[in-house]
């Protein structure tokens, strides 16, 4: 069976010699010794000045709405992994969503103004396959607005525009280290904020808001990262140019053997350097994605809905009724992630586009 993914996994001695390295400190857990040495070299593989590392990415977008206080309504896109929205409910805030871009599959911003209102304090947009939004526009508009900006950056492991970190863009980025992601702890995330201050709040909030001995300075959660997983992102993170580069030779397969068809892909601007993290194809429709998806499926070959359902059609999602945000669900109705992963071999890239041409013509 192929699958839309497959967990990188470093040689096993490598993890057992970080194993040893926690049994002479016997440290588990509680900003370990692992746990600093990630962080260190997160911040200097990603080139941002701080970092937060955390238990998961949904912890991640929780701390960063609370350590921002936002209240209200925070605009945010439907085209997403469920956690970006479910993350604004659970802090109590309502979420307002706007339609995507039809090329880059991110948020419109042209649609923006049009959803804030007096209850409006953020918007929180989602890098959607590591492509970057117009950081630019949303900038302008939050400043117009006196808004937070928080980017769900999950997807943006080691992404670049104009040579610069993604991650540097907005009040807050989010990364998720779960084990379907690039570069990943098993479970894991991090938090990356613009001002320090803000980052302190994190780092407080993430262990009770305990700090010192005695002292407990706001109330908190607990989302610290442990010694064990903090191992694996430290065996990880070494290979994930490697990584990197074999996902694009995947890429570059998937682009020759699909092409002429009647394919879409999203759009990626000029200035982005890229991260292979996904390999997302649009179907000329409904029907034409869902007869692919069951020739795969029948040929032991799993792509995954990715995103689906659009968010705006949930109810538990909604503000007050049902929004429409017809690009994002027309693109949700007809979109597929195929296998992607370093271990991929072109065999295999060349089987899937065999099946998917021959279901399509
Ligand atoms: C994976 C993901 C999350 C959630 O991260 P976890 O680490 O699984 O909690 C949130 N947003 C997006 C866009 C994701 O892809």
């Amino acid at each position: 069976m192929i699958n839309v993914t497959k967990t990188f996994l470093p040689p096993f001695t490598e993890y057992q010699d970080r194993l040893q390295q926690i049994w002479r400190e016997g440290w588990l857990t509680n900003n370990g010794p692992l746990v600093k040495e990630l962080a260190n070299e997160l911040c200097k593989y990603l080139c941002v000045p701080r970092l937060e590392l955390v238990a998961n990415g949904t912890l991640a977008l929780q701390l960063a709405i609370k350590a921002l206080e936002l209240t209200g309504e925070i605009v945010t896109t439907p085209f997403t992994y469920v956690a970006t929205a479910t993350a604004i409910v659970w802090e109590g805030c309502t979420s307002v969503f706007v339609d995507i871009d039809e090329n880059t599959f991110c948020i419109n911003p042209e649609l923006i103004e049009k959803a804030i209102t007096e209850r409006t304090s953020a918007i929180l947009a989602t890098h959607v396959y590591g492509n970057p939004c117009d950081v630019e526009k949303i900038e302008k508009i939050a400043q117009k607005y006196n808004l937070k900006v928080i980017y769900d950056a999950a997807h943006c492991f080691g992404v670049k525009i104009n040579g610069q970190s993604i991650l540097l863009h907005g009040d807050v980025s989010t990364l998720s280290f779960h084990a379907t992601k690039l570069f990943h702890t098993a479970e894991g995330g991090a938090v990356v904020c613009r001002d320090a201050k803000v980052s302190e709040r994190v780092s407080l909030m993430k262990k009770f808001g305990h700090h010192g001995e005695n002292d407990y300075f706001e109330v908190g959660i607990n989302a610290k990262m442990s010694e064990l997983h903090a191992a694996m992102g430290l065996c990880v993170l070494p290979k994930v140019d490697e990584i990197i580069a074999r996902r694009r030779q995947c890429a570059e397969y998937y682009n020759e053997f699909l092409d002429g068809i009647g394919l879409r892909w999203p759009h990626i601007p000029a200035g982005v350097e890229y991260n292979y993290g996904y390999y997302p194809v649009v179907f000329p429709n409904h029907e034409t994605m869902m007869r692919v998806r069951e020739a795969l499926i029948k040929n032991g070959i799993m792509p995954r809905r990715y995103f689906y359902p659009s968010l705006n059609t949930l109810p538990y999602l909604q503000q007050h009724s049902y929004v429409s945000c017809p690009v994002s669900e027309n693109l949700a109705s007809r979109i597929l992630c195929l296998p992607m992963y370093d271990s991929l071999l072109k065999d295999d890239i060349l089987k899937i586009s065999k099946v998917i041409k021959d279901a399509i013509l």
